[in-house]
């Protein structure tokens, strides 16, 4: 009768539905090819961009390190304790960065970066110690010595007028200046990749590359001089900050690259860069699946074709969202309350559809940075002409921490697409502000060389 016409209605619009739910997250879906593509355009772009510098080894004593691009911005202190027993001890302390703080302008960024410094003195006692102080500063930058880095342009929510172009050391100081407060020997200034790598190789010595899989994503690995042209000297290695957020930003990708990337690209602040990272990393995937859940959303399969405020607003899912949602320990009772938490009233149906939008979207982050980072394992095993490479990546970042499938996709799509190379990943805790006092370390002995 009519009840059973209407039921075979629905299911069959349910059908429907489900069919172009899948076709919608086909998109996301990528083949072996074309992930060797991306391997292999990563390969193009490492051979176009060889450039930059850093530094390495190690001393002892007490120093001070900023941690500035990540998750959380953090003041620490580093014990470097070399010899027989190398130890690093630390103490550190997380800080606010208010928005406004953010997109203000430089000096209210760095005047504040100082006053949380003088707060974090000020607990540990130690205001009337000049120590020397690294500056992990997780940006790209063109960096000209171990002190002087120009910032080239922010990403990841950053927007602080006159800075771009500026060295930020200079504005750390200046602004430590105005506090007429304390001093510190600002001595470095290091990508957190940087850090990270060197972190790791401190106690790992096959570790020669650093991977940051985080709020934004970057890599860093051991060059061979001879293959930097912008540097002369044909003998030893150099760390090259790879700065691989920015691949695609020439259109490489753009093949691969969906509507739902598209947008969250044209309402990002930095329109048109940082491409693959916007396709990799923790602060750019909640926005692709909220995008992708508005269209299903006014497709009429999701939240009863009702977009709520909570779905118009941005950043909504982090990272720590989308791996609570994702973890298969939780049933999806748990992921519609976590939803419901967010302010999204779903049905069951709806849940099972997030979770499926969020599986599909970190899945293909995961293979992509994977790509990449067999790219660059190869790459060192060409330069060394070895059939075989064993290798150490140090890694850090709340995506890699975090999520429940990230690190083992990506380690996958690594070992498939770079069968040469026996990658080993190395979660490295606190890379980012270790390694920073530990190339302080090296910043001074240099400079005590240098005077003596
Ligand atoms: C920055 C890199 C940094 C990476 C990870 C990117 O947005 O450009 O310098 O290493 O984020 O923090
Ligand atoms: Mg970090």
């Amino acid at each position: 009768g009519k009840g059973a016409a209407m039921v075979t209605a629905v299911a069959y619009r349910l059908a429907e539905h489900s069919r172009e739910i899948t076709q919608t997250l086909s998109e996301f879906l990528l083949s072996t090819e074309q992930l060797l593509e991306v391997k292999k355009r990563m390969s193009i772009e490492i051979q176009n961009g060889l450039s930059k510098s850093t530094h390495d080894s190690a001393t002892h004593g007490d120093f001070l390190a900023l941690d500035l691009g990540g998750t959380n911005f953090r003041v620490l202190l580093v014990k470097i304790r070399s010899g027989k027993r190398r130890t690093v001890e630390m103490h550190n302390k997380i800080y606010a960065i208010p928005l406004e703080v953010m997109q203000g302008t430089g000096e209210e960024l760095f005047d504040h970066i100082v006053q949380c410094i003088s707060d974090f003195l000020d607990y540990m006692g130690m205001k009337n110690t000049r120590l020397p102080l690294g500056f992990t500063f997780s940006f790209p930058c063109r960096q000209t010595s171990l002190d002087a880095g120009i910032l080239v342009t922010w990403t990841k929510g950053f927007k602080a007028t006159d800075c771009e172009g500026e060295n930020v050391v200079g504005l750390l100081r200046d602004a430590i200046k105005r506090r007429e407060e304390f001093e510190l020997d600002v001595v470095a200034i290091v990508n957190d990749t940087v850090g990270t790598m060197m972190t790791c190789a401190y106690e790992e010595p096959t570790c020669e590359i650093g991977l940051i899989a985080g709020t934004g994503s970057n890599a860093c690995y051991m060059e061979e001089m001879r293959n930097i042209e912008m540097i002369d000297g044909d003998e030893g290695r150099m760390c090259v900050n790879m700065e691989w957020g920015a691949f695609g930003d020439n259109g490489c990708l753009d093949d691969m690259r969906t509507e739902y990337d598209r947008a969250v690209d044209d309402f990002s602040l930095n329109q048109g860069k940082q491409r693959y990272e916007k396709m990799c990393s923790g602060m750019y995937l909640g926005e692709i699946v909220r995008k992708i859940l508005i269209d299903m959303t006014k497709r009429g399969f999701l939240f009863r074709g009702q977009i709520s405020e909570t779905l118009k607003t941005r950043g909504i899912f982090e990272t720590k969202f989308l791996s609570q949602i994702e973890s298969d320990r939780l049933a999806l009772l748990q992921v519609r309350s976590i939803l419901q938490h967010l302010g999204l009233d779903s049905s069951c149906d709806d849940s099972i559809i997030v979770k499926r939008v969020c599986g599909a979207v970190s899945h293909r982050a995961a293979q992509l940075c994977g790509a990449g980072m067999a790219a660059v394992v190869d790459k060192i095993r060409e330069n060394r002409g070895l059939d075989h490479l064993d290798i150490t990546v140090g890694v850090d970042g709340t995506l890699y921490k975090l999520h429940p499938h990230f690190s083992g996709v990506m380690h996958q799509t690594v070992n498939e697409l770079a069968p040469k190379c026996n990658v080993n990943f190395l979660l490295s805790e606190d890379g980012s502000g270790k390694g920073a006092a530990l190339i302080t370390a090296v910043g001074c002995r240099i400079r005590q060389e240098l005077s003596n």
